[in-house]
């Protein structure tokens, strides 16, 4: 398979940003044995665009291009490709429905714009995006194949991992064996740090690290025969890694953090309550979506006015006035009156601002205090995390999760 990059974007041609992309899309095509024979850089123009498409036609049978998804004016990579291979649009209901979910989540309201990043090609293979509004599409005709990916490379990357790559490895008919590691408590750049030269040195297996959900994964990849081979030339790489990261690791094959606590929790045979301000469920609904919650999972309440927390968990008024709701104080308080009146033998406290109103000098949003009791013990840190109100809420319910999962692997 011969395949070409196609990257649009006038702010490449201007020298305002580099071509990351093409450099990313590169490496790992050919980590998948898919030889790039061109890399080429068009504007946001119809005409020049489907000029090198029509090049790159002749040229590859693999096109990717990047860019030109969003939902402007200037946004015109899916409507070029598909006028010029001659397919309709059509409405993905789907997608329509996750764009408007989208905006509700971030309290915005979707624009009519907004709409045309819901139709995609006829017959086109949809590429979920997680981390923005812009979904990616496959599409296949006669010998050719062409993917339509997002500029920004924090959509990019993780659809490519998550889709492309897969649906690539099918393809070549090599055997591809993969372990997703997952990693939490540590930045993204700090981890590739750390592993710089591992990640450098290796060839096959490769090591991809992304971001995904506020959470780092590392795809580990082996190219090879059969399975079991591809076992064997994974396990010393993952050894590798994990005696640079210990236990910031928290999975080996792509559990979700919710899965491998519930896990913990069963194990250890420990019962959980929690008490959630900020994020009003989240944490509980996290932990009831995995199957047989019911194990370990006592109740959880959401206390978000002043009134519940002093109702249901008994935090003092004097502490609420004297420090506030969003606290260390309080925190330790609602967690206290928690496990008093459940009785489990681990309870969680969640307070915090999530914004995008709220915040102070003093306590901006993204503020948050999680205070966890275990056997006795309560144990309370301060985070202060970024980004808007969906993802804070997410983050602090994850941080969560794994204070209590770094408490049960010290349990004997
Ligand atoms: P959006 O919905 O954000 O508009 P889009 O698919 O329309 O996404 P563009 O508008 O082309 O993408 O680019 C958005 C941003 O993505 C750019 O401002 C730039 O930061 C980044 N970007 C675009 N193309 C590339 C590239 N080839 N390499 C690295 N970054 C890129
Ligand atoms: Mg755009």
């Amino acid at each position: 398979m011969i395949a070409e990059i196609i990257a649009v974007g006038t702010e490449l041609l201007m020298g305002q940003i580099a071509n990351t992309n093409a450099q990313f899309l590169s490496r790992r095509l050919n980590d998948l044995g898919i030889s790039v024979y061109y890399h080429s850089v068009v504007g946001d123009n119809p005409k020049r665009l489907e000029d090198s498409l029509k090049i790159a036609l002749e040229r590859a049978n693999l096109i990717i291009t990047t860019g030109g998804l969003g939902p402007t004016q200037d946004d015109i990579t899916k409507e070029t490709i598909a006028s010029a291979l001659g397919l309709k649009l059509v409405l993905h209901e789907e997608t329509h429905k996750n764009i408007r979910c989208f905006f509700e989540r971030r309290n915005r309201k979707m624009q009519k714009n907004n709409e045309k990043q819901a139709y995609l090609p006829e017959n086109g293979i949809l590429i979920p995006n997680n981390q923005g509004t812009a979904p990616g599409c496959i599409v296949e005709t006669d010998n050719k194949i062409i993917v339509m990916l997002p500029g920004p490379p924090k959509e990019l990357i993780p659809m490519f991992e998550e889709t492309v790559f897969p649906y690539f490895s099918k393809k070549t008919g090599q055997i591809i064996g993969s372990r997703l590691l997952k990693v939490f408590g540590i930045g993204e750049s700090e981890m590739e740090m750390r592993i710089a030269d591992i990640l450098e040195s290796q060839t096959n297996p490769t090591i991809a690290p992304y971001v995904q959900d506020g959470e780092i994964v590392i795809r580990v990849t082996a190219r090879c025969h059969d399975e079991a081979e591809a076992e064997k030339m994974i396990m010393p790489v993952i050894e590798k890694i994990k005696a640079r990261l210990g236990d910031l690791i928290y999975a080996y094959n792509g559990e979700n953090m919710e899965e491998v606590v519930v896990e913990l929790l069963k194990q250890k045979g420990v019962s959980l309550s929690v008490a959630e301000s900020c994020t009003g469920g989240m944490l509980s609904a996290r932990i009831i979506n995995v199957p047989g919650a019911s194990d370990i999972f006592e109740r959880g309440y959401i206390t978000y006015s002043n009134y519940a927390k002093i109702e249901e968990l008994g935090v003092s008024k004097d502490t609420l006035k004297k420090y506030g709701a969003v606290s260390s104080q309080t925190a330790v308080e609602m967690v206290e009156g928690l496990v008093k009146k459940t009785g489990t033998r681990a309870g969680i406290s969640i307070t915090g601002i999530a914004g995008p109103g709220g915040g102070t000098e003093e306590k901006p949003v993204g503020l948050v205090f999680i205070a966890l009791y275990i056997d006795g013990k309560v144990e309370c840190r301060e985070f202060n995390l970024m980004g808007d109100r969906h993802r804070i809420r997410n983050v602090a319910s994850l941080n969560a999760l794994n204070m209590l999962r770094k408490k049960l692997i010290e349990l004997q």
